[in-house]
């Protein structure tokens, strides 16, 4: 199966897949979305950025559709664990119901219950909700939650890390049993077991959590934003690395970023428009002649040089524009090469990463690396650009000669 008419979707969602600018479903969206269409109850896992909203609200909205229920009232309910989730999610759920007349409505905390309120009053097919504020609208007979059809418990990972068994428990205690429930998450923690119970005979799709390396030449490398130094640092690690290009939003960033990157004992310059033009040429220069492995640069420092032949391309912060993402590319003159464009993404890239995607007409794999600790919490302090103390740095390439500090 590969494309998204043979899931014979209502003509109403396929039309707003193709104006999504969706080519082709993506591997967890390929499984597990005739699954769901059949009623059954699943649990799916797949890495961060692979789609798995589409996922289940394609075939959400396809059966609310299809089963015409009444008017207006609560037939699905989706759980997530913060409002960024949960309005992202709301905004695919608009985004796919486009066509339909069907109403979704977010709830989360930290903001007033009144519009919320009226929004659940008035009548909405579908809520997006975090637990705590769903909890606060069951308690004051607001939100009706007696006749879902439809559960999923989405992010389910991030929502046990959070602490917010108890409060789906209580949740569930207000659904009827009689329903069809999803579980998805980016990865399974032992304690999933505590949320699976109350699955009916699940099937299990589990997408490449731990994907063996796949020749292509774009890579996203989705990350929290407190680990993209580490993950680039790691990814410099990797085999080949010898003519780096890589690419930050600000001159601030660039220099802070070479800095880190020099104390890990890699050659490494910074090109800016803050630099003078002759700091400019020569850092070029040496970069090209092989003095420096790596090379920080900013867009507009970058334009209209002619930096040819470099091994990899890496955004350590995404492009502003899909322009902009193929203008970077373009300076790998190897680009048939594995993993040689790769680009480190947050949460909070997604709509460029779909103008990208869009633009070069194809959906980009996300990549985890495995001896990556992607969990590792963020630094308590707020100063990252302080120096360790002396002690601590250890060149990661100790004996490899280009590892060499200057
Ligand atoms: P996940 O929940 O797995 O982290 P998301 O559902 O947030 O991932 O999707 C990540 C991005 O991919 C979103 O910007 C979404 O719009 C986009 N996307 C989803 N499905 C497709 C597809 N089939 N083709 C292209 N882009 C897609
Ligand atoms: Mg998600």
């Amino acid at each position: 199966m590969s494309t998204f008419s043979d899931f014979r979707l209502d003509h109403r969602l396929e039309k707003a897949v193709q104006v999504a600018g969706y080519e082709k479903p993506t591997p967890i969206q390929k499984r597990t979305i005739p699954i769901i269409l059949k009623g059954k109850d699943l649990i799916g896992t797949a890495q961060t950025g692979t789609g798995k909203t589409a996922a289940f609200v394609l075939p959400l909205l396809h059966s609310l559709m299809n089963r015409p229920n009444g008017h207006h009232k609560t037939r699905a309910l989706i759980i997530a664990p913060t409002r960024e989730l949960a309005e992202q999610t709301n905004n695919e759920i608009r985004k796919l119901s486009k066509f339909c007349n069907i109403r979704s409505v977010t709830v989360y905390g930290g903001v007033g219950m009144d519009a919320q309120e009226r929004g659940l009053r008035k009548g909405v097919e579908v809520v997006v909700a975090c637990p705590g504020r769903l909890i606060d609208h069951i308690e004051r007979g607001t939100a009706d939650l007696s006749r879902i059809e439809i559960l999923v418990l989405d992010e389910a990972d991030r929502m046990l890390d959070m602490g917010f068994l108890p409060s789906i428990k209580t949740i569930l205690k207000h659904l009827p049993v009689n329903r069809q429930t999803m579980l998805f998450s980016a990865t399974i923690p032992d304690a999933m077991s505590q949320l699976t119970y109350v699955m009916k005979q699940p099937e299990r799709i589990d997408i490449d959590l731990k994907a063996p390396a796949k020749t292509v030449a774009h890579a996203l490398y989705p990350c929290p934003q407190h680990l993209k130094t580490s993950l680039l640092l790691t990814l410099l690690d990797g085999p080949d690395t010898t003519s780096v290009l890589v690419f930050t939003r600000t001159r601030r960033r660039a220099d802070r970023l070479a800095q880190q990157i020099d104390r890990k004992g890699f050659k490494v310059t910074a090109l800016h428009s803050d630099k003078t033009q002759n700091q400019r040429q020569r850092s070029l220069d040496d970069f090209r002649r092989g003095h420096y492995d790596i090379l920080v640069a900013t867009d507009i420092a970058a334009r209209g040089l002619d930096i040819a032949d470099v091994t990899h391309v890496i955004n350590y912060d995404v492009p502003d524009t899909a322009d902009t993402y193929i203008h970077r590319i373009g300076r790998t003159g190897r680009a048939e090469r594995e993993g040689d464009a790769m680009t480190l993404v947050t949460d909070e890239d997604s709509l460029v990463v779909r103008d990208i995607e869009r633009s070069l007409g194809t959906h980009i794999e996300r990549r985890a690396l495995n001896q990556f600790d992607y969990t590792k919490p963020a630094p308590a302090m707020t100063s990252v650009t302080k120096r360790p103390p002396q002690q601590s740095f250890r060149p990661r390439r100790g004996g490899h000669s280009r590892a060499a500090r200057r």
